[in-house]
């Protein structure tokens, strides 16, 4: 699509330690930037990949604009054979390691040339320009900024090149940003840019732009919305591409179709207090604004672009989520997607550190481990305001985590406005299986989650459910084995268990996993002493067929076959 300025937060991507000042000094230009560097040789970055190929290949299809402090061959080398596939081309610039030079490569559409230049000023340098029409007119026609639209791009290029064949222009209506390109203006002239929000063809003769300054507020519950905006648009001679958002009431919120409508029309949904009429809730919500009610909408035009994020407010979002673990690595796309789109992040302390780095920007909230219905219910708070809220758990939140405890504050809630919040459980692995994993298969057949904590439950309960497993001769996988506060009862599980099962059944414990400083240790059960564990271990129990046998480097595979003896 023409005119479209990529929204997304540019990538830099590094290759060596040498590269990390500069790198730094262009993030001081794009706050939101994220470094990615090479595993094993640049520290302290946002993100760490393995092949470069892969990432930036990954990141271009993403539709990420790339700053790629290495050699222009090397980004074009690898960027090469996606070249042809169709669909957006974000920008894409080659910097010089030390900032001395800044080249864009791609994405010309996209602001390539912008970004050239803003990163110029921050390095200091001219930016290697080299399309024509940029340096004829200091502005690319063709991509105009954000709350303009261009109408065609085909007739753009035309147009464009007129102008640089010599051709003077007028400009109609209001066009801010071409105030400072330095166009061969003339009042008398033949070609013009015309900037408005009405529905009409472009003649041969004119760069059509149109400015996205109107809003249509609908009601919940309308059917056939997408088709209704766009009637009542044509109706009232508006052009689709000046829609800036579409507005509901609250009471929509949670209305999928509305959603779907913003989502098929491509524009922000915001939301205001219902109340009153349709026309008192968009005039409310766009002071100003000249108001036409057409087919069952009200069509809300604004003397200039509209910025959506300053109507209303959007639907709020609560994602609990899992960090894996510890190691980035073992984090799921997902939840890293949630964690950069976050206003504010709530959780125990070191969790909440183990999500980050954060921007200046993002609020966190750090509380007790133990408020965990007091900060499900503030989470709801923070979303229900229209915030994107997160809130972390290690591993993944549904498994003695937070995700539980949230659920059990929204259904506890008769407010509506916490009811209409989306809410999203977002997985991650959890402790057991990256033990497991680190050990070989020791969950391979049946196993059994328990937490031996009984801060939330009676011990007699889990004493009744530790005899019923270890009969059942189930694998078993214990969180919360021991704290400072529970001394014993890993001691007296550990007695449970062994009355019905082998001194030589092989236990793994694993500490910290996918944490700085992870150990890994198998010991059998008669080894097994409360002291060789702590709060920050997993202790997996083998049942009668977990097997164990040593591999090269004297650690040892253990393993749980999938088949079970018969009659055993
Ligand atoms: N939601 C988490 C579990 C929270 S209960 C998950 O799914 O993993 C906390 C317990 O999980 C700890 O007492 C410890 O037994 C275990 N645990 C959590 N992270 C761990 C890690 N990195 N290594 C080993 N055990 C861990």
């Amino acid at each position: 699509m023409a005119g479209m300025n990529s929204d997304k937060a540019p990538v830099i991507v590094i290759l060596g330690p040498g590269s990390l000042a500069t790198a730094q000094r262009i993030q001081q230009r794009y706050p939101q930037a994220r470094v990615y560097g090479l595993s094993g040789r640049v520290e302290g970055v946002e993100h760490c990949y393995e092949s470069f190929g892969d990432t930036l290949r990954g990141l271009y299809r993403e539709g990420a604009p790339i700053i790629a402090l290495c050699a222009a061959g090397i980004v074009i080398r690898t960027l090469a054979p996606l070249l042809d596939e169709k669909g957006a081309e974000p920008p894409v610039l080659a910097v010089a390691e030390d900032g001395s030079a800044v080249v864009p490569l791609l994405g010309g559409l996209s602001g390539v040339n912008v970004m050239a230049r803003e990163i110029g000023e921050v390095l200091g340098v001219a930016a290697a320009i080299t399309t024509s029409g940029e340096l004829r007119f200091g502005t690319c026609l063709l991509n105009p900024p954000a709350g303009y639209a261009l109408a065609d791009l085909e007739q753009g290029k035309r147009f464009v090149s007129d102008l640089l064949a010599g051709e003077s222009v007028r400009i109609e209506g209001a066009a801010p940003w071409l105030a400072q390109a330095q166009l061969p203006e003339d009042a008398a002239a033949r070609r013009s840019i015309h900037v408005g929000c009405q529905a009409r063809p472009a003649s041969r003769d004119e760069l059509l732009i149109h400015v996205r300054s109107v809003l249509v507020a609908v009601q919940a519950g309308q059917a056939d919305l997408p088709a209704r905006v766009h009637d009542a648009l044509a109706a009232a001679n508006i052009a689709d591409a000046s829609l800036a958002c579409l507005l509901a009431g609250d009471e929509a919120m949670a209305e999928p179709a509305v959603h779907d409508a913003a989502r098929s029309l491509g524009v922000p949904l915001r939301f205001a207090p219902a109340g009153g009429s349709l026309v008192e809730m968009a005039g409310q919500a766009l002071e100003g604004a000249q108001l036409i009610e057409q087919g069952g909408v009200v069509i809300a035009v604004a003397p200039s672009p509209i910025d959506p994020l300053q109507v209303g407010r959007a639907r709020g979002r609560l994602a609990v989520i899992g960090l894996g673990p510890g190691a980035a690595e073992f984090m799921v796309p997902a939840v890293k997607a949630e964690l950069a789109r976050a206003d504010d992040v709530l959780g125990y302390e070191t969790y909440v550190r183990m999500a980050g780095p954060f921007r200046a920007d993002q609020v966190l909230h750090c509380t007790d481990n133990r408020e965990e219905m007091q900060r499900a219910r503030h989470a709801f708070e923070l979303a229900a305001q229209g915030r994107s809220v997160v809130v972390v758990s290690s591993g993944d939140p549904g498994v003695f985590a937070m995700a539980a405890a949230v659920l059990e504050a929204l259904h506890e809630s008769s407010d509506a406005a916490w009811h209409r919040v989306d809410l999203q459980i977002l997985p991650g692995v959890s402790a057991s299986l990256a033990t497991a994993a680190q050990a070989g298969a020791p969950l391979g057949h049946d196993f059994c989650v328990m937490s031996l904590s009984d801060n939330l439950k009676p011990w007699s309960i889990i004493e009744k459910r530790l005899d019923l497993a270890a009969q059942a001769d189930l694998v078993l996988a214990f969180y919360n084995p021991i704290s400072r506060a529970r001394p014993w009862q890993l001691g007296q599980a550990v007695e449970i268990v062994r009355r019905h099962r082998d001194g030589q059944t092989p236990v793994v414990l694993g500490r910290d996993i996918g944490r700085p400083g992870q150990t890994l240790s198998v010991v059998t059960l008669a080894e097994l002493l409360p002291e060789m564990v702590d709060m920050r271990t997993m202790v997996l129990v083998g049942s009668s067929t977990t097997t164990v046998f040593k591999h090269p480097d004297g650690m040892q595979w253990v393993y749980t076959p999938r088949w079970y003896p018969p009659h055993h």
